[in-house]
């Protein structure tokens, strides 16, 4: 079974873990966020917990997570 790349169609590595090519992850997130992405995602199947279905939250959350800690520790609330 191939992939094929959520954005533009274009036939992925069955292995990759996104639903999308290097060139558009690269577009959306940007190299580095893509780059980070990948380790992620990568960790996450090496940990066996990678659902598919759960792909765009496992994503939004390992980009969110650690914008949110350096703020935290720059801004204390109070
Ligand atoms: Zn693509």
């Amino acid at each position: 079974m191939t992939k094929k790349c959520i954005y533009c169609g274009a036939e992925i590595s069955d292995e990759s873990v996104v639903d999308f090519c290097e060139k558009c992850g690269k577009r959306v997130w940007g190299e580095k966020m893509f780059n980070a992405i990948i380790q992620n995602m990568e960790e996450a199947r090496n940990k066996g917990d990678l659902v598919s279905t759960n792909m765009a939250e496992t994503i939004s959350k390992s980009f969110s997570n650690p914008v949110n800690e350096t703020e935290d520790e720059k801004f204390p609330a109070y």
